[in-house]
């Protein structure tokens, strides 16, 4: 039997996985998220277990934040996940990174991840996305500092994340 003589396959599954520290999940992040959804058909949101950060959220209670903001969403799954990024991907048939970019001074570190992932594994590419402006200038370690001061950051975080805030520092 020759090769194009053979029934096309089902097209395969085209899998992305988002990783992150995500403490806590901001509203950059969703943005990202949502934009990945369209582009895959399933997007993983990787929860980096990193044992030597100091962080504000347990792993388990970033993975459960997560789940709680996505669960009307079955394309968004959320893990943990230790070790190499490119072990996870492989063992979840991720065929892209994602990465969100928000400004030049992202560039740098971004740019040296993708090319040692993609030294890593060659197969696995590496996909940046811009969030809407308005989120351009949010990260994890602002919000945290921000509300640990005493600062709003209603509209910055996901009202899931805003609710368990609220109970980490007792407010709200
Ligand atoms: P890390 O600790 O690896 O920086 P983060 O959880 O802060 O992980 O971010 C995960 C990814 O999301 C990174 O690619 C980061 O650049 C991106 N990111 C973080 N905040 C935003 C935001 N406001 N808009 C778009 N992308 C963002």
């Amino acid at each position: 039997m020759r090769a194009d003589d053979q029934e096309p396959g089902p097209c395969p599954e085209r899998v992305a996985v988002y990783p992150g520290s995500f403490d806590p999940l901001t509203n950059g992040h969703v943005d990202i998220i949502e934009r990945g959804a369209r582009l895959f058909d399933r997007i993983i949101v990787a929860v980096l277990v990193n044992s030597d950060k100091r962080p504000l959220f347990s792993v388990d209670e970033r993975v459960e934040t997560a789940r709680e903001v996505f669960r009307n969403r079955p394309k968004v799954e959320v893990d943990a996940f230790e070790g190499l990024l490119i072990d996870f991907a492989r063992q979840r048939k991720a065929s892209a990174i994602v990465r969100g970019l928000r400004a030049v001074s992202d560039f740098e570190f971004e740019f040296q991840m993708a090319l040692m992932n993609r030294r890593l594994a060659p197969d696995i590419e590496t996909v940046f996305m811009m969030p809407a402006e308005a989120y351009t200038y949010i990260s994890s370690r602002l919000v945290r500092e921000v509300y640990a001061l005493g600062g709003a950051v209603q509209g910055l975080v996901p009202e899931a994340v805003e609710a368990r805030l609220g109970r980490k520092f007792a407010r709200g």
